[in-house]
């Protein structure tokens, strides 16, 4: 009898998940057995960081989850030809594997490797576009080419047909399940000698995964344009960590809202349908642009001379630039392994205009600490707030980080929740706390250079330097 794997990655889930809703409609249809797998491969599990733990919460969690339904999820470590061999070697009868694709980074590359290797092996490979709601070649021009401007892109986006969730019924899921002992208890001590993020009631899995989103449609989706620029109102969705980690589908999450659109239409909902059309955008450019993680997406931008000055990063990093809305960013970030979008626009184009240090830093560091981390996203925003990407903020519109925080943070709640040492400021200086007298500063228990630093640039001649560094390139 052969068998049929089914490969995870990214998509802890079981419902809406496209290669396990076809692998489990065609091992019924052969009545074969299913084989479970996770590949773990050591270059991820050597980089100890925020993002690369609570991404191991998730999947453990998953696997443990699956187990009580009798899903067993073998953890396969090693390159991805090693791990393959240890699973081939104890079942030559593997006949196919179902997969969901990734289209991007080395993920991307992997695939284009494995698909060769199996076909070669006589082995079927089904693997399918899944991670975005339409896939890196779905949204085209009409002669073909590729949309490198959002809006005209999403336009297009919103007129495909879009595919209804994936869902298998429960006794679809009491499937036969291969648990082989050796191999499954091996992964289960390799994974627990994992670092994982420790809070388990932020690990996600696809239960909180619905509930997120069910209180999301039910108490802010409504406001959502409305508020979702403003840190302090938690108006957002805090799906990311969700999306990221596979616990939902973005799918999923759009065939809901439109479902309650049907009965009750917001334009908040219209807002965000357009963020998850953002997420599929930067992954379309990813996927096009794909050494983009090291290089401008727009050429004329690849020979800027950024500044080179650790102590600078170290300040943006620790949250110590003496701007307390970059510092309360940065500090979230540091403390809860996510940040407000508005926040990151705004510490982005600080690191990138005002100390004008190299965008890539700034996006490896973020890599490091974000739970939510996507590539394609993060690249995304750090070419856009740099002004080096494709549809990105142009160089002269530079952020003014006091402007920005009188905007979205004006009492300064964000900024007091992040950053203690200014919770007796007044409102009138909460943005720029160096404006106080000696007395005031005295008096808000904050003496500025002491308790809370002085600002570590002169925003207007940092400005000024910022579009010159560009305009010096044309
Ligand atoms: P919501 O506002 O509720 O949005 C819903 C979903 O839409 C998000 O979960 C996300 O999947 C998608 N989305 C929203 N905004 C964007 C956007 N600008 N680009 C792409 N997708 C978007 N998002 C990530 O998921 N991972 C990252 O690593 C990441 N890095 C970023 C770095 C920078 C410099 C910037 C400016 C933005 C980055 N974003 C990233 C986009 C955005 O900040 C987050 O998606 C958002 O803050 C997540 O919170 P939420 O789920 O509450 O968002």
């Amino acid at each position: 009898m052969t068998l049929t794997i089914v490969w995870f990655r990214r998509d802890f889930r079981l419902q809406d998940n496209t290669a396990l809703y076809h692998a489990v409609k065609e091992a019924q249809h052969r009545k074969e057995p299913l084989l479970f797998m996770y590949h773990l491969d050591s270059a991820f599990t050597n980089k100890d960081t925020p993002n690369h733990r609570f991404f191991f919460a998730a999947l453990d969690q998953f696997i443990k989850r699956c187990e009580k339904i009798g899903i067993f999820i073998h953890v396969v470590e090693g390159t991805w030809q090693e791990a393959f061999s240890q699973i081939l070697d104890r079942f030559p009868e593997v006949s196919a594997i179902y997969y969901n694709k990734d289209e991007v980074g080395t993920g991307q590359k992997r695939d284009e490797e494995v698909d060769k290797h199996f076909y070669k092996n006589g082995i079927r490979v089904s693997s399918y576009m899944d991670y975005t709601i339409h896939g890196a070649n779905d949204v085209k021009k009409e002669d073909g080419s590729i949309y490198k401007v959002f809006t005209p892109y999403y336009k297009k986006w919103m007129t495909q047909p879009k595919v209804d969730p994936f869902i298998l019924k429960d006794e679809d899921l009491s499937l036969e399940s291969i648990k082989d002992d050796t191999l499954y208890s091996k992964g289960q001590s390799i994974l627990s000698n994992v670092n994982k993020f420790s809070d388990e009631k932020s690990i996600p899995h696809e239960e909180s995964a619905m509930n997120v989103l069910d209180s999301f449609l039910k108490k802010r989706i409504d406001q959502y344009d409305r508020f979702r620029d403003i840190p302090s109102a938690e108006a957002t969705s805090k799906l990311s960590v969700h999306l990221r980690t596979g616990t939902i589908s973005a799918r999923t999450v759009l065939y809901h809202i439109q479902e309650k659109q049907q009965s009750s239409y917001s334009t908040g909902m219209d807002t965000f349908i357009k963020e998850l059309a953002w997420r599929d955008f930067y992954n379309m450019i990813y996927h096009h642009y794909a050494d983009s993680k090291t290089r401008e997406v727009d050429d004329k931008y690849q020979q800027l001379e950024w500044n080179n000055n650790p102590g600078l990063l170290e300040m943006w990093i620790k949250g110590t630039t003496g701007f307390p809305i970059v510092d309360a960013g940065m500090r979230q970030l540091a403390k809860e392994g996510w940040m407000h979008n508005r926040v990151r626009m705004i510490t982005a184009s600080f690191l990138t205009k005002d100390l004008l240090m190299d965008w890539r830093l700034g996006e490896r560091y973020f890599e490091k600490m974000l739970h939510d981390y996507d590539e394609a996203s993060n690249i995304g925003g750090w070419q856009w707030a740099a002004s080096v990407g494709t549809d990105a903020v142009p160089y002269f519109r530079v952020f003014n980080p006091i402007t920005q925080s009188n905007r979205y943070d004006s009492k300064g709640e964000y900024i007091k929740k992040y950053i203690p040492e200014l919770a007796g400021v007044p409102e009138k200086y909460i943005h720029e706390p160096w404006k106080m007298e000696e007395h005031e500063q005295e008096e808000a228990g904050c003496i500025v250079g002491k308790d809370y630093p002085e600002p570590v640039v002169d925003h207007a001649i940092q400005r000024k330097r910022a579009i010159q560094m560009f305009q010096e390139l044309k």
